[in-house]
């Protein structure tokens, strides 16, 4: 038999967990035609995979690439990692289903964190939102449908409950979206409009994730906590799940801060729902701290109306002076103990790589007041990320614990990466290139872990829960998604002061048959097909 390609003695770990086998694979147009001993078999194409690893194309479930995947399709950063498709919609916050004007401000509103993609695209619906990835990319590409846009297209960006018929809208608008291919329902409780929600709200929402047996993925409540079940947070995303019977999957679900070497304080709450009836699967990315953008410090009264009546509200002296006290006397998060990570090229941009403190005190301000001035001069286009643990001892402690989560079988990884494209200007949170080959690579080296159990995290683990078909395995009749890459020196080579370095050790990659990557460099070719 003639196949297309044939990756040639490698091993083969197919994804379900099963320990690697020496196998060839080969591949005829979009598929896996065979896996065995292809020694008689011909092929335009053969990669010899000697020594090499060969797995199921890595599954990324948390995602901020929806605006730079259409900025630049090629998407090195996460196909020289093997994640061979993106889920993107995390936290709520995307783009469909909006009304072009709503597309336009929430774009502007999101710039920060998603960048800005091209004003002129359909974000009418999720189905319109997939077509503008669809073959445009290197890699796959499926999304939630998320809180932030269809709480805009029913109510616009205001702090009231959805009830009636709002909330018929909106039901509607999440059961097509969910129709249309959307793989979970999602949300961030740290983010508006989301925060503007309550529990109830949540749970009638739920209800519709939860006939399709689609997963409600959210990042937990830290704003408006009073609106809440039980103070937001856990309590609340689990008696979601109690309520409506939908599948709960809990976003960079870690130890932080005090709870760090402490892994019971947050795992005995989920443990103790699952074994009352709640489904819960997790995720975490493999780094200390995090990434966001600044909106996540203001209070909900400052969103509201959108992006303008936000800058109006920012740009009057009187408003700022008082908001800012809010912020230095009672923070929702405090600020400080961040840097800046991406800025809208204009003035500021020399400030990118500095801590909030140390611009600061340049600027001869206070670290709230500076932030609130850079949102009005830079309207609204900044990221930030948190500085790593000074001290090594609790970041290798905080790495044991992540890595200890992700034995449990209800663990997979979500990158959270957020790329800068221009016109921002920055240097990102290392995740972004490194978290998949920091995971497969360094730390399973260092703490031993089995490779299949890691490569089992990332790829059919993920498939299955957000049920995406024909992904995640190896087997003769699915896509031919595959990661090869050396298993003794696969390596993340992305650092926090120097983060925008690809990983080493992963030299080929196919999406749906076709080469993207191939000997450490990206082919150009746009395999990329959109999940629904
Ligand atoms: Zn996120």
């Amino acid at each position: 038999m003639n196949f297309d390609t044939i990756i040639s003695g490698g091993t083969v770990i197919d994804g379900t967990g099963s320990p690697g086998i020496k196998a060839d694979v080969g591949i005829s147009g979009k598929e896996i035609a065979a896996v065995g001993n292809l020694s008689e078999s011909t092929a335009d194409q053969v990669i010899d995979a000697e020594g090499l690893t060969v797995t199921p194309g890595f599954i990324d479930v948390h995602s901020h690439a929806d605006g730079a995947l259409l900025l630049d399709g090629q998407h090195a950063s996460g196909i020289r990692q093997g994640v061979t498709t993106e889920i993107v919609c995390p936290d709520g916050l995307s783009y469909a289903p909006l009304s072009h004007d709503d597309y336009l401000m929430y774009r502007k509103y999101l710039s920060g964190i998603l960048g800005f993609p091209p004003e002129d695209l359909d974000m009418s619906s999720i189905d319109a939102f997939l077509g503008n990835y669809h073959q445009k990319t290197a890699c796959n590409v499926a999304t939630f449908v998320g809180h932030g846009p269809i709480r805009i297209s029913a109510v616009g960006m205001k702090d009231v409950p959805l009830r009636g018929a709002d909330m018929d809208r909106a039901k509607g608008m999440l059961r097509e979206g969910l129709e249309q291919g959307g793989r979970g329902f999602s949300t961030g409780m740290s983010y508006y409009p989301n925060a503007y929600s309550d529990t109830d709200e949540l749970v009638e929402l739920c209800e519709v994730a939860a006939e399709f047996g689609l997963p409600y993925s959210t990042h937990l409540r830290n704003h408006n906590p009073e609106r809440g079940f039980g103070g937001g947070g856990v309590a609340e995303a689990l008696e979601i799940g109690r309520r409506s019977g939908v599948p709960v999957h809990l976003e960079h679900y870690r130890t932080a801060g005090d709870q760090i070497g402490d892994i019971s304080t947050i795992m005995d709450p989920v443990d103790e729902a699952k074994a009352n009836g709640v489904d819960v699967s997790l995720e975490c990315y493999v780094y200390p701290v995090g990434s966001s953008f600044p909106h996540t410090f203001i209070p909900g009264w400052v969103h509201e109306g959108g992006s303008d009546d936000m800058m109006e509200r920012l740009r009057d002296i009187e408003t700022r002076k008082g908001l800012i006290k809010f912020l230095q006397d009672t923070p929702i998060t405090p600020m400080g103990g961040n840097m800046f990570t991406a800025i809208s090229e204009g003035p500021n941009t020399d400030l990118v790589g500095m801590t909030f403190e140390d611009a600061a005190a340049e600027k001869g301000t206070t670290v709230e007041e500076l932030v609130m001035e850079l949102m009005v001069e830079e309207e609204m286009g900044i990221g930030f990320r948190g500085i790593p643990p000074t001290s090594v001892k609790i970041w290798r402690q905080h790495e044991e614990d992540v890595m200890t989560l992700l034995d449990r079988p209800d663990y997979m990884i979500g990158s959270d990466s957020i790329p800068v494209a221009p016109p921002l200007v920055g240097i990102v949170h290392p995740r972004a290139y490194g978290c998949f080959a920091r995971f497969i690579g360094r730390l399973r080296r260092r703490f031993n872990k089995p490779l299949e159990q890691v490569i089992q995290r990332v790829t059919q683990n993920p498939a299955e829960r957000f049920k995406i078909d024909k992904r995640g395995v190896i087997a003769k009749g699915n896509y031919a998604d595959l990661v090869i890459f050396n298993a003794d020196t696969v390596n993340d080579q992305s650092g926090f002061e120097d983060p925008a370095v690809h990983p080493s050790g992963i030299p080929h990659v196919f999406v749906n048959g076709q080469q993207v990557v191939k000997n450490e460099r990206v082919t150009g070719v746009m395999a990329g097909e959109a999940v629904r």
